[in-house]
């Protein structure tokens, strides 16, 4: 079993350390700041393998020129379909990865939508996705499209719903006040809420969490749902007929008017 911590960095995200407890060899994921990781590194005498990045944008990608210079045999594994600097492993969707000093396999995601070539790291229990999908909502449209983002969104909720997703930024409260924006009469989404406010109000971090409490309470992953398709055509003031355009609806609705 991997132990995963949070390194946080800049103001919400968090940058995931990979460890095999049975050593000191490890890997990130999203090292958008170096400085966080090399002190963490230093720290505990640990040994940086590889990089595993979800997307191109600087704050999941900054510090990986850094980290290179202080371990320059680490492997940096990156969607083949974005142009990221110093990627050493291109990887596609349906690909598998072996870690070696992790003991792990992880297969790649194809999750296109918050930009075009964005994947996700799925194994061991856990998924990494970037800025694909937060803790109770989902990434903004960049470079990809809203239909990409839905299907991405679709192919995570197919996953077991035991699975541990860990996304790259602390935004669950803001999430969860436009969740109950869509659907208020939600005893789910409260209590989420209540548990959320708990642990930020001790600082610590409201993710991963599991994909059962997104498939209960992420408006996001809900477009199937009749409250959700409701509040959706209150919001678009016509019919909505598919998913896409239920999810669409929902995603304007909180870059126009929440955000
Ligand atoms: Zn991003
Ligand atoms: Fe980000």
């Amino acid at each position: 079993m991997l132990k995963i911590r949070p390194i946080p960095a800049f103001d919400d995200n968090y940058i995931w350390l990979l460890q095999n407890p049975a050593g000191p060899r490890v890997y990130v994921v999203d090292p958008g700041d170096e400085t966080p990781v090399l002190e963490l590194l230093a720290r505990e005498g640990l040994e940086l393998e590889g990089i595993l990045i979800t997307h191109k944008h600087g704050d999941h990608t900054g510090g990986v020129a850094d980290l290179l210079q202080a371990w320059p045999g680490a492997q940096v594994y990156g969607p083949a379909n974005e142009a990221i600097a110093n990627v050493t492993v291109r990887v596609n969707g349906g690909d598998s990865i072996n870690l070696p000093g992790l003991g792990v396999e992880f297969s790649v995601m194809d999750v296109p939508g918050h930009t075009e070539g964005h994947v996700a790291y799925y194994g061991d229990g856990a998924l990494f996705c970037g800025d694909t999908m937060f803790a109770a909502g989902c990434g903004r449209v960049f470079s990809g499209t809203h239909e990409q983002l839905h299907n991405s969104l679709q192919s995570i909720a197919a996953l077991p719903p035991e699975t541990m997703v860990y996304c790259a930024h602390e935004y669950t409260i803001a999430n969860l006040g436009f969740a109950k924006w869509v659907e208020p009469e939600s005893a789910a989404l409260l209590q989420r809420y209540r548990e959320a406010s708990e642990l930020r109000s001790r600082d610590e971090p409201t993710v991963p969490s599991q994909l059962q409490l997104e498939l209960d309470t992420n408006p996001f992953l809900r477009s199937a749902e009749l409250t959700v398709i409701a509040a959706a055509e209150r919001y678009a003031g016509k019919k909505l007929t598919t998913g896409a355009e239920v999810f669409t609806a929902i995603r304007n609705w909180k870059d126009r008017e929440y955000d």
